[in-house]
């Protein structure tokens, strides 16, 4: 049964680079919003003018080339995605691994859990970063993007439990900071082997011509980054009490892989890995 993973979550939380990365595992390959490159309503613009993060015009990538009529039919999406699995299977084989980042909960993740084997992963990135990023952007009210991250993630949680799909959390914080710690956990949720080729998105088998730009920014490729400049904001401080609130949801999606448990031992920062080089080196 053909295996696929799944990036749920708001737009703007990591899931190009994830794609990316994941896309590097020998047994995966991604394909971006799958959803919306069968919907987009000028599919002919996409295929012709976006660059796919091979590097090649979507009328020219070695698997979006042969997908253009069915995104552009009149086809149900359920419909479109089984022909996209025949050519997927086709071009990579039975065993290979198809990755969507289409991040919404849309209708269709029914069909897919129904029909496949099916892998939820819901990344979030931390609401201080994600209201940064989005004002930088939009300059809209920071309370008011501070609650549409909330009401969004709800949503969108709610919904795909409600799916009752295998679902895993990581953040964007954990895996831009931790990445092999966060992409071995991804692992073992998907049943596949940690490939240390994950840790070089660059090297990306993924077709993903609609997605974030990053995915054709030879800087943004090559690693894990982190842009802490959401922590130079004063305006982000002064409405930090108000936005307190949102901490305990905000722990529990982005940063569920680090807190808890392992809180007091945790990776390479640990008391006990500390304790023990101390018995073994002295002070
Ligand atoms: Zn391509």
């Amino acid at each position: 049964m053909t295996k696929i993973i799944y990036i749920a979550g708001l737009g703007h939380s990591g899931s190009t680079i994830l794609d990316m990365a994941l896309g590097c595992h020998p047994e995966i390959v991604g394909l971006g919003e799958i959803y919306a490159v069968f919907n987009k309503k000028k599919t002919s613009e996409l295929f012709e003018k976006s660059t796919c993060s091979c590097g090649k015009k979507g009328i020219d990538c070695y698997f979006w080339k042969d997908l253009q009529k069915i995104s552009a039919s009149e086809l149900k999406t359920e419909e479109k995605y089984k022909k996209l699995i025949e050519i997927f299977t086709e071009k990579y084989g039975e065993n290979m691994i198809l990755l969507d980042s289409s991040k919404n909960s849309y209708s269709y993740l029914r069909f897919l859990n129904k029909e496949y084997d099916l892998r939820v992963i819901y990344l979030t990135r931390d609401y201080r970063s994600w209201i940064y990023s989005r004002f930088a952007r939009t300059r809209k009210p920071m309370l008011f993007l501070g609650l549409r991250w909330y009401l969004e993630n709800r949503k969108l949680l709610y919904v795909l439990k409600k799916y009752n799909l295998k679902i895993m959390t990581a953040g964007y914080e954990e895996l831009s900071v931790y990445p092999e710690f966060i992409l071995r956990k991804i692992s073992d949720f998907t049943g596949i082997d940690f490939s240390d080729k994950m840790l070089y998105p660059d090297n990306t088998k993924s077709h993903i011509i609609n997605g974030n730009i990053s995915r054709v920014d030879k800087n943004k490729r090559k690693a894990f980054f982190y842009d802490v400049r959401w922590m130079t904001s004063g305006r982000l401080a002064r409405l930090s009490s108000i936005f307190a609130v949102f901490n305990k949801f905000n722990r529990s999606l982005v940063f569920s892989n680090i807190s808890g448990k392992e809180k007091t031992d945790f990776y390479i920062f640990g008391n006990e890995r500390k304790k023990s080089l101390l018995k073994n080196h002295n002070e």
